[in-house]
């Protein structure tokens, strides 16, 4: 299953600088197979992330390397280039002037990766007065309910402002881990 976060802050990108192209040669010096990289005219610096998403496993190959097979895509983008590439972290870092930040990043959907395998089990969820799974998290209360033969929920913030499962689910399972991604795309979205 596929999750996504949306950076909160979007600066203006700088202008493009014409004269800076991205190197055949990755971080560690050693040379990139890549025809397009060198040669594709693409801008060596002032990328910007403007997304990051958890494929679930490797799943697909860095745009910017083509080599190597990539989970947590960075999305970047640049004001002097047509198409936002989709690359690993070492690419990103590379791309972006600074590799802490997309480790950063990276770390961040790691973490989230794991809370989100343990969440459908923490002791923490109990049974609300109506009798349906339910819990307390992240500031929020989550409740899962059965309409029909389907499973949705709902999530509910601080000041009582709910947001509804957009789907139905066919396991109480897949409806909680919906959840979490609700409450990580609340946390996350642009403000
Ligand atoms: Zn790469």
């Amino acid at each position: 299953m596929r999750f996504t976060y949306t950076l909160p802050s979007r600066k203006a990108l700088p202008a493009y600088k014409a004269g800076g192209f991205i190197s055949a040669r990755h971080t560690d010096g050693s040379r990139c197979p890549s025809r397009k990289v060198g040669r594709g005219r693409r801008p060596s610096s002032n990328w910007e992330c403007v997304f990051v998403d958890d494929l679930g496993a490797p799943a697909q190959l860095c745009q910017m390397c083509e080599t190597q097979e990539i989970r947590y895509v960075h999305h970047m983008q640049h004001a002097g280039f047509p198409t936002i590439l989709e690359v690993g972290c070492i690419c990103a870092g590379h791309m972006e002037g600074d590799y802490l930040r997309a480790k950063t990043r990276e770390d961040r959907l790691k973490k989230a990766a794991s809370r989100r395998k343990r969440w459908p089990f923490l002791k923490a969820w109990t049974t609300s007065q109506n009798g349906n799974p339910m819990i307390r998290k992240y500031g929020y209360r989550v409740t899962i309910f059965k309409g029909g033969s389907l499973w949705s929920g709902v999530i509910v913030d601080e000041n009582n402002k709910k947001l509804f499962a957009k789907k139905s689910y066919q396991t109480e399972l897949a409806a909680k881990l919906a959840a979490f991604n609700g409450i990580m795309w609340l946390q996350n979205k642009p403000r």
